[in-house]
């Protein structure tokens, strides 16, 4: 068996790793590198491999940088299977179809840049006609279903809890008269999360290609550190103001209506209009209550003992513009929830404008945000900013929450790797920015003297 790092090695996004096997090539993930615009077209333009040679792609999950050149993949000549859970091809079809309305956008900007300097023109990695046809290649299977994809490797997924459809792959493999267990870990959830199971425990693995996202750092909350909404939100409320979140779309959005859903149903939150702002957030949410198999045992019996975990009386999920600007007028106490996470585009930039300025609205931040993104500064205390070409002055209350992470952090790494059982031979250590990954593999060589290495952009390991 050989395999090659072809992406998400010595950074977060571009998943890419190809596997060779019994003469076979086998491509776990095929994920968009996001980067400056330029580097990012150049890498995610040319994969390090000839695409139409591969005999099977497994996809852990739904993430753009794990998903997200698919489209490209098959634009360039892949015609064969690419695995993965339900859930995971149902979030595919409505990311990867926003995924390619981001690519068209980004060109045209480009290229009005080109005209202007007499260059010709690009064209878009993908556009959402490609992001659609690629879907016709998956073939989807729940967890624990074992399946053969390629002459001696079997295919089990089991659960990652990351986000929904998230899937650790199995690879059972037989090569010259030797059976051995390949695991890649895909991304690792923190257990504990609000509406998705805990990591499973992966049993008798010989070698692991695993993240290393959070090496060396660990969170500040406890995943249930979210009950701190109902404080947050109750006060907010007793302003009479409005509270808005800036939201992704996917997972985050979902886990916010369930909280709500929860503290309403149990009284403890006063009934107040609540809007989800986002016609991603809204597919998004059909989707997650499409797929009960992947809730936790909690949400799983808030689904078949009361009613849909994603819906509640007050709850209004808009996809109109016209919906989201009739919102500017409304005068009362108001909860909405709006995408972007970061506040870098999206619905909830006009939410901001108009809202910052008047003491009594509250702004929650519940995920992370990159350093210089808007919601960074207003996170930092900024207290006046640019918003949609307009300087605001910041009268709003700021609060935020850090504890709904999708990635488990140092010490939950350690505690997943521990979990573990088998021989577990070597461990690459994939998607974390270099001290990152290194930072974990010092961990993993001082806790269980693992055989730890962090991988290298188009090194190969054979084992
Ligand atoms: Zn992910």
């Amino acid at each position: 068996m050989k395999l090659t790092f072809c992406g998400a090695a010595g950074t977060t996004t571009g998943s890419q790793h190809l596997l060779e096997i019994n003469g076979q090539r086998i491509l776990l993930d095929c994920g968009l590198y996001q980067g400056r615009r330029h580097d990012a077209l150049e890498r995610n333009r040319h994969f390090r491999f000839d695409p139409a040679s591969l005999d099977a792609v497994v996809l852990s999950h739904a993430h753009i940088d794990h998903s997200g050149n698919l489209p490209n993949l098959s634009r360039q000549g892949y015609r064969g299977n690419v695995y993965c859970t339900f859930a995971t091809r149902d979030l595919c079809q409505i990311m990867l179809a926003d995924s390619a309305r981001i690519q068209e956008n980004d060109i045209e900007w480009l290229n009005k840049h080109r005209t202007r300097r007499n260059e010709p023109p690009l064209t878009p990695l993908y556009t959402p006609p490609d992001a659609e046809k690629c879907l016709r290649q998956f073939v989807t299977f729940d967890y624990h279903r074992k399946m053969t994809i390629a002459r001696g490797v079997d295919l089990t997924f089991i659960d990652a809890g990351h986000l929904l459809g998230a899937a650790q792959v199995i690879l059972d493999v037989n090569e010259d008269g030797r059976s051995r267990r390949f695991l890649f870990s895909g991304d690792v959830g923190r257990g504990d999360d609000v509406l998705l199971r805990d990591p499973e425990t992966a049993e008798d693995i010989d070698f692991i290609l695993m993240e290393s996202t959070y090496g060396g750092r660990e969170h500040e909350m406890s995943p249930q550190a979210h009950e701190k909404i109902e404080g947050i939100l109750k006060r907010a409320l007793h302003d009479c103001g409005k509270v808005i979140i800036p939201a992704f779309a996917v997972e985050r959005t979902q886990q916010l209506i369930y909280v709500l859903n929860s503290l309403l149903d149990s009284g403890r939150l006063p009934r107040v209009p609540i809007f989800v702002d986002s016609p991603l957030a809204v597919d998004a949410t059909e989707i997650f209550r499409l797929h009960p198999e992947c809730f936790n045992e909690e949400v799983y019996e808030f689904l078949f003992r009361k009613r849909n975990p994603f819906h509640f009386d007050g709850l209004s999920l808009i996809r109109s513009a016209d919906q989201s600007r009739a919102l500017n007028s409304l005068k009362e106490p108001a909860i909405i929830i709006a995408a972007s996470g970061m506040c870098e585009a999206g619905r909830v930039l006009h939410h901001l404008k108009n809202n910052l300025e008047d003491p009594r609205t509250t702004v929650l931040f519940v995920g992370y945000c990159a350093e210089q993104t808007l919601g960074w500064k207003l996170r930092e205390g900024f207290r006046e900013i640019n918003v949609l070409g307009e300087r605001v002055r910041v009268r709003a209350k700021i609060e935020t929450l850090d504890s709904f992470s999708g990635h488990a952090d140092h010490s939950e790494l350690l505690a997943y790797y521990g979990r573990m059982t088998g021989r577990k031979e070597q461990t690459w250590l994939v998607h974390g920015e270099p001290e990152r990954s290194e930072a974990f593999k010092n961990g993993l060589r001082d806790t269980f003297r693992a055989d730890a290495h962090v991988a290298t952009l188009g090194h190969s390991v054979t084992w």
